[in-house]
């Protein structure tokens, strides 16, 4: 556990460290910025003084005829500051050296729009770094469900492998040791044979997810009696197993869809492998094919434990099985519904998990009808 909530806890430090910084470089550069405006006020202050000191002066040596004389003297050298004269005696006595209003505006807008950049830019950035973060960490927790999942399906794929074959090495064994008459050794063909066909279709989802995949499986469609193939599948799916539920098929007749069979064997197969293992041995599964003006409604329902609204938003992803794989009774890769839903994608088709109103799921599949 502390080896999965490692990643979290490091991403987590470096997430707050980043925005913290973040936050802390804005407000410092606010803040300098501020200084700077407070520094360049002193400065005109002294300037000022400087003014005062070089105007005398001036005024000393009788520079200056009259007041429009220091006025132009002075906007030459001092243009930041400016110079009030007031009533006294003479003009040259009375005066006023201040900083100009303008150049305190001046500096006030600057400053306003250093502030106004840092914030923009913090903010701008703040945002870009939010995003970051939550693409990261989005991606990492993708990246763990990732690896738990395949950490599943190796432990299931592993008992799922290793049952049915050891399972038809003790039938060989026992054909191989024991002199059996012709009715137990018929049994013991047939059951490994069940077994040999569990270990088929266990390979040919696998293969298929992994077509599904990369996208190379490429739909074979022809005009297909879908009732017809639909009564076929769970014939050859429930016969040879020995399943001891209760299946009711009913079936429109002659219902015509241009559409890839083998999918459709897939599609339906693995909808009543699921019917059969999530429910119980006494429970009903019915199958249903109908149609309305546009639509062809292909229906597998069960009465077993039904399925979680959560659950209903994961099953269809790769090696998604409910619950925990240690104390899980059911056996599964959780690739079945991963590979229903991207066939039925390929096809065209829908497909919708409905509670049963009793007890139990339905599977609910919808295609449109040929134009
Ligand atoms: P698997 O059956 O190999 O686990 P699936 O992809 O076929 O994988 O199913 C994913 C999960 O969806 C199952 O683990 C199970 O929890 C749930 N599920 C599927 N079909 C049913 C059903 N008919 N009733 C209850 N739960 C179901």
């Amino acid at each position: 556990m502390f080896k999965r909530a490692r990643p979290g806890v490091i991403f987590g430090i470096v997430t707050v460290y980043i925005v913290a910084a973040f936050a802390w470089w804005t407000v410092a550069h606010i803040r300098s910025s501020k200084q700077l405006y407070d520094e360049k006020k002193q400065i005109l202050e002294l300037l000022c003084y400087k003014a005062t000191v070089d105007v005398r002066g001036a005024i000393d040596q009788e520079m200056f005829n009259d007041s429009n004389d220091l006025k132009m003297y002075f906007a030459h050298n001092y243009p930041d500051l400016e110079i009030v004269f007031g009533e006294g005696a003479s003009e040259f006595d009375s005066y006023l050296i201040r900083p100009a209003k303008a150049s305190y505006e001046q500096l006030h807008k600057k400053q306003r729009r250093v502030i106004l950049m840092y914030a923009l830019e913090g903010f701008v950035m703040m945002g870009l770094l939010f995003w970051g973060i939550i693409w990261i960490y989005r991606n990492l927790q993708n990246k763990l469900k990732l690896e738990r999942q395949q950490s599943n399906f190796m432990l299931s794929i592993t008992h799922e492998l290793k049952t049915p074959l050891a399972s038809i090495k003790l039938y060989l064994e026992t054909l191989q040791k024991r002199a059996l008459d012709k009715e137990q050794a018929a049994t013991i063909v047939t059951n490994s044979l069940t077994d040999v066909s569990r270990l088929r279709d266990l390979v040919d989802n696998i293969l298929l997810a992994a077509q599904l995949d990369t996208s190379k499986y490429e739909l074979q469609r022809f005009e297909t009696n879908i009732s017809e193939l639909v009564e076929m599948v769970t014939h050859k799916y429930i016969t040879p197993r020995n399943i001891q539920h209760r299946v009711n098929i009913e079936v429109e007749k002659d219902v015509f869809l241009t559409t890839d069979e083998a999918a459709i064997e897939m599609i339906l197969t693995n909808l009543l492998s699921n019917a059969v293992k999530y429910s119980p041995a006494d429970g009903k599964i019915d199958i249903q094919l109908r149609t309305d003006n546009s639509h062809v409604f292909l229906c597998v329902s069960d009465e077993g434990q039904g399925i979680s609204a959560q659950d209903k938003e994961l099953i269809f992803s790769k090696f998604y099985r409910s619950g925990d794989e240690q104390t899980r009774k059911s056996k599964g890769t959780g690739l079945g519904l991963f590979i229903v839903k991207n066939l039925l994608n390929l096809l065209g088709a829908e497909i919708k998990v409905k509670d049963k109103q009793t007890k139990g799921t339905t599977f609910e599949l919808t295609f449109k009808k040929d134009a």
